[in-house]
């Protein structure tokens, strides 16, 4: 079992510095999500994991073995890395059993006890060994696609959005079958996403990315509910931010006056508060801060309501149930549960 090491990884792509100083530890066995927006770097940092290019600087190990140092680079082919691409990349002219196998030797492509195990890892039916890409559904082809890296057994496993081409049902069931499927093996992964709820609940870990820079590492509830700074807050879910004036540990705000459970020196500040902690009332005679209904988006399983505070805003975003939805132009009182996180302002 091999944990992966980056440390101080930079990468320019002509005069444009695309990674800046990257460290990230992986912990052997564990999955983690490298979380960031489109062009922060996500993909040139796994492709610098693999090998297919080199980094300017810095180092790369897998276990105490050392994969990039400025002096010495291990070839993609003996790195035991196994790369799942965004659209799975099968080989259209081969069967689903023939992509699998691709990577083996002679021998070991024989061993249909093993090909039956990796199909059965991947939660996949053995009747479709036979099938060729086109004969499978999305999700089919992303489970042969990990089945085929999966097959020589590497440390590292390394998914670049494996799951965005597909639609968002289909995209729960196959991550979680995939994370599932890499869990079972022991390998050590990396998956790069853009998409919050994907990196939430599929990874041990998440690596939030910026502008070429790691911002945090965490648990998926570290980084949810104590964020680096208001921009990670915002990128890894709804988020309302409020100017705030800290006073004794609370925050005083158009919110009212709310709880603060990190420790902030008195002074200006912004607050979150996650749209999950507003309870929204439509009785007038519950306390609570003057707001009315702006507009609602129904999503089936629950809805959000952006309101307006009452007199002259702003507007905060409330989550709601998918049943009994406020329509435009209720009156309404809001009130927050729980305790809100601040960050001082200059
Ligand atoms: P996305 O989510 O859109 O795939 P990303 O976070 O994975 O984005 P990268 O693909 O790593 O981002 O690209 C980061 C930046 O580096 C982009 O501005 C991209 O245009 C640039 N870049 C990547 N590869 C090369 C290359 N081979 N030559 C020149 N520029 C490159």
């Amino acid at each position: 079992m091999t944990a992966l090491t980056v440390q101080g990884v930079t990468k320019s792509f002509d005069s444009t510095r695309v990674l800046d100083g990257v460290d990230l530890h992986v912990p052997e066995r564990s999955l983690t999500a490298v979380l960031g927006p489109s062009g922060c770097g996500k993909t040139t940092l796994l492709r610098l994991i693999a090998g297919f290019a080199d980094p300017d600087s810095g180092s790369i190990d897998f276990g105490d073995q050392p994969m990039f140092t400025t002096k010495r680079s291990m070839p993609p082919q003996h790195r035991r890395v196994g790369y799942v691409p965004q659209e799975g990349a099968l080989f259209p002219h081969l069967t689903v059993s023939a992509n699998i196998v691709f990577g083996l030797s002679r021998g070991a492509r024989r061993n249909e006890t093993r090909l039956r195990e990796l199909l059965d890892l991947v939660g996949l039916d053995t009747a479709v060994a036979g099938r060729y890409p086109h004969e499978l559904s999305g999700g089919q082809q992303q489970r042969v696609a990990l089945a085929r890296a999966l097959a020589p057994e590497p440390a590292i496993v390394l998914l670049d959005e494996p799951f965005s081409s597909l639609d968002a049902g289909l995209r729960e069931e196959t991550g979680r079958a995939v994370a599932a499927a890499i869990r079972h093996t022991g390998a050590t992964a990396v998956l790069v996403t853009h998409d919050q709820s994907e990196a939430l609940s599929l990874a041990d870990q998440v690596a939030v990315m910026r502008e070429g820079h790691l911002v945090q590492l965490g648990t998926p509830v570290t980084v949810y509910r104590s964020p680096h700074d208001p921009g990670v807050a915002s990128f890894v879910g709804d988020a309302v931010l409020l100017p705030a004036e800290i006073r004794d540990g609370r925050a005083f705000c158009a919110l009212g006056d709310l709880a603060v459970r990190n420790d902030i020196p008195g002074g200006p500040a912004q607050v979150l508060v996650r749209p999950e902690q507003i309870r929204l009332h439509t009785s007038t005679h519950l306390s609570g801060v003057d707001a009315v209904v702006e507009d609602v988006s129904y999503y089936g399983h629950d809805a959000s309501a952006r309101l307006m505070l009452l007199p002259d805003g702003p507007l905060v975003t409330v989550r709601l149930l998918g049943v009994d939805l406020p329509s435009p132009g209720t009156a309404a009182r809001l009130t927050v549960t729980g305790d809100t996180l601040a960050f001082p302002t200059a």
